[in-house]
C-alpha cells in the first residue's frame, strides 16, 4: 500500500512514462539541420537496420480522452492527398539515408490507421517499401480500433504484410466508454483478436488506459479479467494524462468523474497484480507479456514507439503528422497539425517542427532514462551519485528507490511515481555535464 502522504508528495510524478530526451526541442532546428543529421547517421552506420514510424492521423471522431494529434475526417478520400505527401516525405528521408535502407521494425500508428481502406493500405505499403527494405525478421506493426475496423480489414492487413497488431481497448466498461465517448464491445475486440491469430499475425497487443473517468476498482477488475481471458501476447497499460488546457477535448471530462491521483495509483497497482496473477510478466514500466512472447525471454530490451522491443535501441525515422525521429546524435519532431506538415512538403522540404542535436550530457540523460524505463535500474558513476544529493536521500526514505555503490533501482512503489526519479536523473546529468557541453563556458 502506498501511503496517502507519498501520493500527495509525488502526485505530479504519477504515471508510467519516462521522457527520453525528446522534451527539449529547439524550434530553430529545421529541415536543413535534420537533413544533415540523417546524412551523418547514414554515414556512421549505413547498414544498420532502422525503425520506421508512420503516422496516419485520421479518426472518424475525437474521443473525449484522446491525447493524440489527430485529424477528424468523415471521408476516406481525405487520406489520398495525405498519402501523396507521405510518399514525398519518405522519398526526402531516403535521399539523405541512402536507397533502400534496411528496417527491422515498422510501426503504423495514428489516429486510426484503419481509417484507410484496402486500396489506401496497399498504397501505404508500396510507398514505404519503395524506399525501405524490411529485414527478414522485421516486426511490422499496425494499430487498429476494433470499433471501426472490419474483419475483412484485419485479414487484408495481414495479407499486405503486417505481422503485429495493436488493438486499442482502453476500457471495456460501459460507463467508462460512455464517459469518454468511445464505444466498443467485448465481442468486437475478441473477434478482431481471434481473426488476427487465425490469419497469422505473430503478435497481438491490447492497449489499456488507467485513470479514466468513471473507472472504479470493481469496473477495472472486470476489464482486466476480460482482457486476460483473451490471452493477448502483450498488454500495454498506460496512464491517462488529463490536460484540459493543452487538450480542449478533455474539457468535456468533468474532474469529479476522474479518479484522483491516489485512486489512479491504486488502479495501476491493480493492473500489475491482476495481469501478474494471470501469468503475464511485467516488462519495464507499463507492458505485460505472455511467457511465450520474445520480450519475456529477451536479455536486452529497448523502449519503442509503443512499448518495448527486444534488443538494443535503434535509430528511428518518423514520417507523417506528429511523428518523431530519434537518432543516436539528434532528435526531431514533425508538426502535430496537418496544415504545416503539408505546407513543408509542398515546398519540398522535410517537415521539421523542432529538434535538437544531442550533447554528451543529453545522450547520457537519454541512456539513463531509457535504462530506467527498460530495466528499472541504472548504473551511475560516483560523480553522478554525489550529484544526486539530498533529493536521492528523500526518494530512498520515501521508498521509491534504493541505491547501491554504483546503481539506483526503482522500488515497487517507485514504478507509480517514476517521474520523480526521472526528474532526479535529469538534474544529475545537468549537474555533472562538462561546462563546454552546456555551451556557456567562456
Ligand atoms: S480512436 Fe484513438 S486516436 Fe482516434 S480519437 Fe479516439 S483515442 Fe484518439
Amino acid at each position: 500500500m502506498v501511503s496517502e502522504g507519498i501520493v500527495r508528495r509525488y502526485a505530479a510524478d504519477a504515471g508510467g512514462f519516462v521522457p527520453v530526451g525528446e522534451h527539449r526541442l529547439d524550434p530553430a532546428f529545421g529541415p536543413a539541420e535534420l537533413a544533415g543529421c540523417l546524412r551523418e547517421a547514414a554515414a556512421r552506420a549505413p547498414d544498420a537496420p532502422l525503425a520506421l514510424e508512420l503516422a496516419v492521423p485520421f479518426c472518424w471522431h475525437r474521443c473525449a480522452h484522446c491525447t493524440c494529434d489527430i485529424v477528424v475526417a468523415r471521408d476516406r478520400t481525405r487520406a489520398d492527398a495525405y498519402l501523396d505527401r507521405l510518399g514525398r516525405e519518405l522519398a526526402l528521408a531516403a535521399d539523405h539515408l541512402g536507397p533502400r535502407r534496411a528496417v527491422g521494425s515498422v510501426f503504423v500508428g495514428g489516429g486510426t490507421p484503419t481509417f484507410l481502406d484496402d486500396a489506401q493500405q496497399d498504397r501505404l505499403w508500396r510507398l514505404w517499401t519503395a524506399h525501405f527494405e524490411p529485414t527478414r525478421d522485421a516486426t511490422l506493426t499496425i494499430a487498429a480500433n476494433p470499433a471501426v475496423t472490419s474483419l475483412p480489414q484485419i485479414r487484408h492487413l495481414r495479407a499486405v504484410g503486417y505481422t503485429h497488431l495493436v488493438l486499442g481497448v482502453h476500457d471495456l466498461d460501459d460507463a467508462v466508454q460512455a464517459a469518454i465517448g468511445r464505444h466498443q464491445t467485448y465481442a468486437q475486440t475478441r473477434a478482431c483478436l481471434d481473426l488476427a491469430r487465425g490469419v497469422g499475425f505473430t503478435g497481438v497487443t491490447l492497449d489499456l488506459v488507467f485513470g479514466l473517468p468513471k473507472q472504479t476498482p470493481r469496473s477495472w477488475a472486470t476489464t482486466l479479467e476480460r482482457v486476460a481471458a483473451l490471452q493477448p501476447d502483450r498488454v500495454v497499460c498506460r496512464p491517462f494524462d488529463y490536460d484540459p488546457v493543452a487538450r480542449p477535448n478533455h474539457q468535456a471530462l468533468l474532474r469529479p468523474a476522474l479518479p484522483d491521483r491516489g485512486a489512479a495509483v491504486d488502479l495501476q497497482r491493480q493492473a500489475w497484480q491482476a495481469l501478474g496473477a494471470a501469468g503475464y510478466r511485467a516488462v519495464g514500466l507499463d507492458v505485460f507479456v505472455a511467457p511465450s512472447d520474445p520480450l519475456a525471454r529477451a536479455a536486452d530490451r529497448a523502449r519503442d514507439v509503443f512499448g518495448y522491443r527486444p534488443g538494443a535501441a535503434v535509430e528511428r525515422v518518423g514520417v507523417g503528422v506528429g511523428a518523431r525521429t530519434r537518432l543516436d546524435e539528434a532528435v526531431a519532431a514533425n508538426p502535430v497539425a496537418l496544415a504545416p506538415w503539408a505546407r513543408a512538403l509542398d515546398a519540398d522540404h522535410l517537415p521539421t517542427a523542432g529538434g535538437r542535436r544531442l550533447s554528451a550530457a543529453d545522450r547520457r540523460r537519454r541512456d539513463l532514462l531509457e535504462r530506467l524505463a527498460c530495466d528499472l535500474e541504472v548504473r551511475l558513476t560516483p560523480a553522478e551519485l554525489d550529484a544526486a544529493g539530498d533529493a536521492l536521500v528523500d526518494l530512498v526514505a520515501d521508498g521509491l528507490c534504493s541505491v547501491g555503490p554504483d546503481r539506483l533501482a526503482l522500488e515497487p512503489a517507485g514504478r507509480f511515481f517514476v517521474g520523480a526519479v526521472a526528474a532526479l536523473i535529469d538534474r544529475i546529468t545537468t549537474a555533472t555535464q562538462a561546462p563546454s557541453a552546456r555551451g556557456g563556458a567562456s
